[in-house]
């Protein structure tokens, strides 16, 4: 390890530097990789999961399972050892299918949040690079800038306005101001300003520092209690769920009571024999498989919306997607590419053509169609060098490939540099920047100080053109400085922006050659306007079809940008956005009152020139509409915005750490088809949820009502046993019901409008279906063991016939659930998931087991039966299907949609 004189904090930036033997050109990459193999990767131990014990302990703890044990208990105390055993072995069972199913839920989860993997930037062998946090050693030289998470802790070597929140270390929820000096060896955690901690948050400015412990040895490492991020592993609907089956718990206990009861006073069974039908009954109607269904399925969901590219972050926004009806998204590299060329430059008297595409400096400056090559203190060559200069970007020849490091819109204005044949490097050896006021969008505007070696000073500054004119008196003709003519720039920006361009001006101002310093204060209304950049970036096309896609699936998309509002127009236009003649902009909705803004919020789509204060005021306008929404964002100001909104979704690529924690969902490629594409999964996700329902509970309840019914017209035998009831709910469940969580989206997924957030559960429809289906199940299974008992009166031959009835009612049944309305009886229908047919076939065999293994045949008192009893019991077991699929096509005669 690396032993510094003093406490970090309180070394001097030089002996820091000594102490981890590095320099501001950072180590080279042989150094950094000897490092990291001999002190090894940058990163925490997995914060302690739940141990492996306790994981399948807890899945005792569940109401069912009560009434189980208390079941296994009495039957022990009757004598009913048989029974007593089985129960036991189906409760134990039960516990290790949900200990399986929880463990492969939580390990997809734990797959997908390791996609979100940071980077940082350091400097190596004397270059800016992006490498993983994972790969970061002692001396690395990292550079800071607002919404980074610190990646290891550092000994701040420069800062400018550098802010950090210490929350997750201190708890203190105020920013800290950071400086370099060194700070007294006695001071807290929270005094060592001198220092950022890994772990902490950059709020505001920017910053380099040296890093100088990685990994456990980081202040984070060391607190033994893991600051780790929970996250929810329950949602609303799995919420819901929970309480509907305790009330189904409740109301099953007192109808089983009630039978009890029933058959003993008024029928006069013997209250033992009751016992077990009143158990049977009980252990029919609980829909013990339908939790762990739900939770395999939305992590199902959360894997295939991953392989989409979009990282869900927090479970319950699964469901909600599914309900989305506004999206709010950026435009620059979420609607459009991202990939910036400078085509137009205006200055006072000249309109310019650059051509050339892409990041591939070969092109040329034309005016009409005559190529020219200005001279150097021509204005069209000093807009230029002001655009490279305020400029943090860099343009490598990476391979065969052009490569820019840092913000593509800076990045496309060095391509215009190296058109001109102006090389960045060179301009900043001849003038060096001595300070900066960094690009954030509540200005719109970025800021340098450079000193030339020849004594001069200069203050260039470049932004949103309307913010530049503010700040020019003057402008650059060929002549020399003129007044500003506002005008002409208006007309200018308007022309170009009609185009679908993005605008920006340079400007720039002689300084004080002693001004080392550079403040808000200096950028009065001084500047002399130099020209204007008129930047194309183009729609991404699959962009141009999810807002098509959008647009039928009854799911309204806003656009909302910081860009001038006359460019955000013309790109909407080309995306095929609903309302693209209405546009408010920031100031525009400064001036609106709340009810003003309510009214126009439903119907403007684009909205310009807006800050992140816009955004909070947007969404929470909009979620007065009832509209759920999902809002895109990237910067630090963008988290409450995220938060508050319905589905943040943070840009992966591009996005800050700060963006990315407060988001529910990452887009891992910045692309805003990526955020229909998990709109898309979850109304699947949903569907698959309401289908288990659909397919679970009528099995239940017809399994229920066939107890109830025997008991009510007092059968002599019950037609099936506790135990045989437990059989059949376990292995449907393991089998068939799990095969519906691989169900594919329906064909016309995105054709249908949102889900209603407010919709119930368990919709009329629903019900409806369930009751059907239940009352189908009972009269075929009941049916069928009276006329069999009947014919040959031997119960247990009887019961067996029930149970592989019963279960063969499922089968056919889980045919019809795969669709709620569409018809099964196609190609697609019947082998369209391919779970479903293993899971029969898994399932088939374990009914031949169950019907003709001696072993099984002593525990569940089943009976060999012979060939010719199979027919019968598919024959009756289909009617199911045919009933379902007649009534499927009742309603949609009747009803578009299910309600
Ligand atoms: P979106 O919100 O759709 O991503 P945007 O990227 O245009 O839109 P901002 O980043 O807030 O939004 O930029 C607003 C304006 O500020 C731009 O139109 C441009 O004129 C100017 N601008 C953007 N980046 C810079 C920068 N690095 N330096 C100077 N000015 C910039």
């Amino acid at each position: 390890m690396y032993e510094p004189p003093h406490p970090w904090h309180h070394c001097s930036v030089q002996q820091t530097f000594k102490a981890v033997d590095s320099q501001p050109e950072g180590l080279d990459s042989a150094e950094a990789k000897r490092r990291l193999e001999n002190h090894g990767a940058n990163k925490l131990p997995d914060s302690q999961k739940r141990s492996v014990i306790f994981r399948f302990i807890s899945q005792f703890n569940n109401l069912l399972i009560y009434v189980l044990l208390a079941v296994m208990i009495i039957t022990g105390f009757l004598g009913h050892w048989l029974d007593t055993g089985v129960i036991a072995g189906v409760v134990l069972i039960n516990a290790i299918i949900g200990f399986i199913q929880e463990g492969r839920a939580e390990e997809a989860l734990k797959a997908i949040h390791s996609m979100l993997s940071p980077n940082a930037e350091v400097i190596r062998d004397g270059q800016q690079q992006t490498i993983a946090v994972e790969n970061l050693v002692v001396g690395d030289i990292v550079l800071l800038q607002a919404g980074d998470r610190i990646p290891a802790d550092l000994r701040l070597s420069l800062v400018k306005g550098l802010q950090i929140s210490e929350a997750v270390l201190t708890g203190e929820s105020v920013a800290i101001d950071k400086q370099c000096e060194p700070v007294e060896p006695q001071a807290e955690l929270a005094s060592r300003t001198s220092m950022a901690f890994s772990g902490t948050l950059v709020t505001h400015g920017l910053g380099t520092g040296i890093v100088v412990a990685t990994g456990t040895q980081t202040a984070l490492g060391q607190i033994s209690e893991l600051v780790s991020k929970v996250t929810p592993t329950d949602t609303p609907l799995l919420r819901q769920i929970a309480i509907f089956g305790r009330w189904l718990t409740a109301t099953i206990l007192v109808l089983a009571t009630a039978t009890f009861s029933f058959g003993v006073l008024i029928r006069g069974y013997p209250a033992s024999e009751m016992f077990l039908a009143a158990v049977s009954l009980a252990v029919a109607a609980i829909p013990e498989g339908l939790p762990a269904i739900m939770t395999i399925t939305l992590a199902i969901g959360v894997e295939r919306m991953a392989k989409r590219q979009a990282v869900i972050r927090r479970l319950p926004a699964v469901e909600t997607l599914g309900s989305v009806n506004v999206i709010c998204t950026d435009k620059t590299g979420t609607l459009t590419r991202n990939e910036m060329t400078v085509r137009t430059i205006i200055t006072t008297d000249r309109q310019y053509t650059l051509t050339g595409t892409g990041y591939d400096p070969h092109g040329f400056l034309t005016i009409g169609k005559q190529t020219t090559f200005p001279e150097a203190n021509h204005p069209i060559s000093l807009a230029i060098r002001a655009a490279v200069l305020c400029n943090d970007s860099t343009l490598r020849n990476e391979g065969n490939e052009w490569r820019v490091h840092g913000d593509p819109m800076e990045g496309a204005l060095l391509v215009a540099g190296a058109k001109v044949g102006l090389d960045a490097e060179e301009e900043k050896q001849n003038y060096p920047r001595t300070d900066l006021i960094p690009f954030e969008s509540e200005h719109r505007f970025m800021a340098t100080l450079h000193h030339s070696h020849d004594g001069h000073a200069f203050i260039f500054l470049k932004g949103a053109p309307e913010r530049i004119i503010e700040m020019c008196s003057q402008q650059m003709a060929t002549s020399g400085p003129t007044a500003i003519q506002q005008d002409f720039w208006s007309e200018m920006i308007e022309q170009q922006a009609h185009n679908g361009q993005r605008l920006l001006a340079v400007a720039y101002s002689p300084a004080n050659y002693a001004q080392v310093e550079l403040t808000f204060t200096d950028i009065a209304n001084q500047f002399i306007m130099l020209g204007l950049f008129g930047l194309i970036d183009p729609p991404r096309d699959e962009a141009i079809e999810a807002v098509n896609d959008c647009n039928q699936a009854g799911i309204r998309v806003k656009m909302i940008t910081g860009d001038h509002v006359l460019t955000a127009r013309a790109i909407a236009m080309q995306l095929g956005m609903v309302n693209t003649e209405e546009a408010l902009t920031g100031q525009q909705m400064d001036r609106l009152s709340d009810e003003e803004l309510f009214e126009l919020a439903g119907r403007i789509d684009i909205y310009a020139r807006v800050n992140p204060e816009h955004k909070m005021r947007l969404i929470n306008t909009l979620q007065q509409h009832g509209q759920i929404v999902a809002m895109t964002g990237d910067g630090v100001n963008d988290a409450p915005a995220l938060k508050c909104s319905d589905i943040g979704t943070a840009m992966g690529l591009n996005g800050t750490e700060a963006a990315k924690e407060a988001a529910e969902m990452v887009l891992a490629d910045d692309n805003f088809a990526t955020i229909t594409a998990a709109v898309e999964e979850g109304r699947a996700v949903y569907d698959n949820l309401q289908k288990a329902i659909l397919f679970i509970l009528p099995t239940n309840g017809g399994e229920a009502l066939i107890i109830l019914t025997a008991v009510l017209l007092g059968f002599q035998q019950l037609p099936l046993t506790p135990v045989q009831i437990l059989w059949v709910n376990m292995v449907t469940a393991v089998t068939l019901a799990l095969s519906l969580a691989f169900e594919p989206k329906e064909k016309r997924i995105m054709q249908r409008p949102p889900r209603p957030s407010n919709q119930p559960l368990l919709s009329n429809f629903l019900i409806w279906r369930v009751a059907f289906v239940a009352v189908i199940i009972m009269g075929g299974t009941l049916g069928l063991f009276q006329w069999e008992l009947a014919q040959n009166p031997d119960t247990e031959r009887a019961r067996t016939i029930a149970v592989n009835t019963l279960v063969m009612f499922e089968i056919f049944y889980l045919f019809n659930s795969r669709f709620f309305l569409e018809p099964i009886l196609n190609r697609q229908g019947i082998m369209g998931n391919y779970y479903i047919l293993l899971a029969i076939s898994i399932l088939c065999v374990f009914q031949l087991a169950f019907t003709y293994v001696p072993i099984m045949q002593v525990l569940f008192g089943t009976y060999a039966l012979e060939i010719s009893a199979w027919p019968k019991i598919v024959i009756i077991a289909s009617s199911v299907f045919l009933f379902v699929e007649t009534e499927k096509a009742i309603m949609r005669h009747f009803f578009a949609k299910p309600a």
